[in-house]
């Protein structure tokens, strides 16, 4: 297997384990040698997580020599986490709480394996001060920071009070224990409008009110409220100033069991929805060393205040109005987003964490810690953009990521034919480059973009795509409403350039899907169809194409946008073979004929193609699937991807001289009364009887889906 120093290690010498850091074009990151862990007491890690962060820490446990265990629930029955460990233990059903959070199961499980430590990823368990002292009392290594820090860190208001002690920036407002209405009032007064109301016991942006003034004040502190009582079973609220113009700068703390603490640079990810980061960067762009040096002395302060080891992150809200910068909370935990940090400093975070939790010493001084390149992560999500990015689920009829490289690591704990399910969060992958330059990297992360290949599910590919070409994201514009102060070009863009283009690849899917079945017909023999080609059968119906008959096929195609909400559009289009073998495509209410389609190269075992097209030769990829009695065509080009469905209930196919019109199965329409709801999701509670009369706009049922409530 090839494998090649990375760059930015090469460049690093005095870094640890420089020589060892090796990256492979095999998907996979990791270290050529195994350098052995000093005075050993861990060589079995169980890892209390599902998806590609269980995936990920398995690797460098691996590489470390030690045998690694999975748990799985039901729902995760032969994913990619539980056969990639040595063991997998199932835990439980797919519900969470009974699973992934269930934590004296998974302790149990640890001792009937023999694990000597627990690595708790992010979410589920990872924050759970119970959770790291049951494993201590059970003599376990907890693979993250003491309980204690997890504990100070858990209340928004106990750690600012803390960070304030610490000399740590706080944003202005009320961080105390007396919650009287008036007081709280009095309070938001002081500081002045507008003003944040958040949950002191809250996260993931729920609860959260922004007060414009007085007299909205009370009514939005009630909600606030009720709904962290709902949520988090605390009512307790802290007030602040609302930073009108903000950017989310985090720092990468690392500290060791000895007292030392450092901080490997900035993350900066202000690009976020709902409150959640999709892109994330380092360094941060558009900020000064001094700035910079600033961030990362309060952090270590932060981390210090707690007694912090293992890894944490200290997140800061930078007012750009005025270049201040405010402790937010600390997450006392790997981040999701810490392989941007791993790329610019060229270390391995979780093999960091495994040697801090066995009483070693941090392998860097502060002075030592190298800062190359820039780095970015987009989050790769099944999500209904324009549908105000609703979690999807669903079956991946087709998965290809990016290939990885020195500079490309795609981090993912899925596989084609697995399922996105409605129990978990519903990130696909995270593609993570690395350039020289940002703008080096950026380049890099559209072109990665625009080659992952995921079908079944609707993604946020075409999302990013346009995100990291817009031009104040080019400039490193970036600030937390960025996508709310940009969606008119990132999600309605109905532009005629955007239709031509669907028409054109609409044009050449069409073409490649009349040349497969054209070259089955001429190959008539059963053994050379693998079983896509059995699929191409299956989404395109009979009547046969002759050859020598200079035959026609007619296609209507619906073209689905992933980004804009624009209706489906209908496409009528009809494929000649010509006698010099290209292919012709017109549209069948015009003469435009489109000029001829060459297909050079064409292998039916799998669908990547190179074609000639107007003496350019270019690759194209499809993958062709049915899916609720429609079939879909999705194809990938040119830097775009496109997705189209053929109804199997409009479908018509034209041979020469005649024509014949198929009866489709009618039974996939809804009956009257039914109610679909916009996301995939679990029926939580139902809050009518059967046989109820219910008022319009009444709630009728509870649906959880992943991270939403709706
Ligand atoms: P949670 O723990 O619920 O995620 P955070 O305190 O981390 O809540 O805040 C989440 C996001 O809310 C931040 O990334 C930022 O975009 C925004 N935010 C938080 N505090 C403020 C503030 N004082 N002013 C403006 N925006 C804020």
């Amino acid at each position: 297997m090839a494998s090649v120093a990375s760059p930015l290690l090469r460049r690093n010498p005095k870094i640890w384990l420089p020589s060892n850091y090796l990256f492979s074009f095999n998907q996979k990151l990791f270290l050529s040698a195994t350098p052995e862990i000093q005075r050993r007491s861990i060589d079995k890690i169980l890892i209390a997580n599902r998806g590609e962060i269980a995936c990920r820490v398995m690797r460098t446990a691996k590489r470390l020599g030690m045998r690694t265990v999975a748990i799985f629930s039901d729902a995760d029955k032969g994913s990619l986490h539980a056969k990639s460990a040595d063991e997998a233990l199932h835990i439980g059903p797919p519900a969470a709480r009974l699973s992934y959070l269930n934590a004296s199961a998974i302790i149990q499980a640890a001792i009937k394996t023999g694990a000597q430590a627990i690595h708790p990823g992010y979410g589920f368990l990872s924050e759970s001060a119970e959770f790291a002292e049951l494993c201590e009392n059970a003599g376990l290594i907890f693979i993250g920071p003491p309980a204690s820090a997890i504990r100070d860190m858990g209340d928004k208001s106990a750690s600012k009070r803390i960070m304030g002690a610490a000399g740590v920036p706080l944003v202005p407002g009320y961080h105390g224990d007396q919650q009287e209405v008036d007081l709280l009032k009095a309070e938001a007064d002081k500081i002045g409008y507008p003003v944040m109301i958040k949950p002191t016991h809250g996260g993931g942006g729920k609860g959260m009110r922004i007060v414009q003034s007085e007299d909205e004040f009370i009514e939005s502190l009630l909600g606030a409220q009720r709904e962290a009582a709902a949520s988090f079973g605390v009512n307790t609220v802290l007030v602040e100033k609302y930073i009108s113009r903000p950017r989310h700068i985090e720092v990468q703390v690392f500290g060791d069991k000895l007292g030392s603490v450092i901080h490997l640079n900035e993350r900066d990810c202000s690009v976020q929805r709902r409150h959640q980061k999709i892109i994330e960067e380092a360094p941060a762009p558009n900020i000064t060393d001094k700035f910079r040096s600033e961030l990362g002395e309060a952090a270590v302060s932060a981390a210090k205040a707690v007694n912090y080891y293992n890894a944490g992150t200290v997140e800061f809200i930078v007012d750009t109005l005025t270049d201040q910068f405010y402790f937010m909370e600390m997450n006392t935990r790997l981040q999701v987003e810490h392989p941007v940090t791993e790329m610019i400093v060229g270390q391995d975070l979780v093999e960091w964490q495994i040697r801090v939790a066995n009483g070693e010493p941090l392998p860097l001084i502060q002075s030592e810690v190298p800062l190359n390149g820039h780095a970015f992560e987009a989050r790769i999500y099944a999500e209904n953009v324009p549908k105000g990015f609703l979690p999807a689920a669903g079956f991946l009829h087709h998965y290809n990521p990016f290939p990885c490289s020195p500079t490309v690591r795609v981090e993912t704990g899925v596989e084609v034919g697995d399922s996105v399910s409605v129990h978990y969060d519903p990130m696909i992958a995270k593609l993570v480059v690395w350039g020289q330059t940002r703008n080096a990297a950026l380049v890099k992360l559209r072109d990665c973009l625009s080659d992952f290949q995921v079908a079944g599910v609707p993604t946020n590919i075409n999302f990013l795509q346009r995100l990291s070409s817009h031009e104040a994201f080019e400039k490193g514009q970036v600030e937390t409403h960025f996508i709310e102060h940009f969606k008119g070009d990132l999600l309605l863009d109905a532009s005629a350039l955007v239709e031509e283009e669907a028409y054109q690849a609409a044009k050449l899917g069409a073409t490649l899907v009349a040349a497969c079945i054209c070259k089955m017909e001429q190959i008539k023999s059963k053994e050379a169809y693998d079983g896509k080609d059995k699929l191409l059968h299956l989404w395109y119906a009979y009547p046969p194409f002759r050859v020598n008959h200079s035959p026609r096929r007619a296609m209507e195609l619906e073209w689905q946008s992933e980004i804009t909400d624009l209706g489906p559009k209908h496409l009528k289009l009809v494929v000649t073979y010509e006698t010099d073998g290209n292919y012709c495509v017109k549209t069948e209410d015009s003469d435009n004929k489109s000029p001829g389609v060459k297909v050079s190269v064409l292998h039916l075992g799998h669908l990547d193609f190179r074609v000639s097209l107007d003496g350019l030769s270019t690759s194209v990829s499809l993958a062709l699937y049915s899916k609720d009695g429609s079939k879909h065509m999705h194809i990938w080009h040119n830097q775009q991807h496109h997705h189209f469905m053929q109804s199997v209930r409009s479908v018509q196919s034209i041979e020469e001289g005649s024509q014949h019109k198929q009866s489709f199965d009618k039974s996939h329409t809804v009956p009257q009364g039914t109610v679909v709801a916009p996301m995939a999701g679990l029926v939580v509670k139902v809050l009518v009887s059967d046989g109820s009369r219910v008022e319009h706009g009444q709630p009728v049922l509870v649906m959880e889906a992943m991270k939403m409530e709706a």
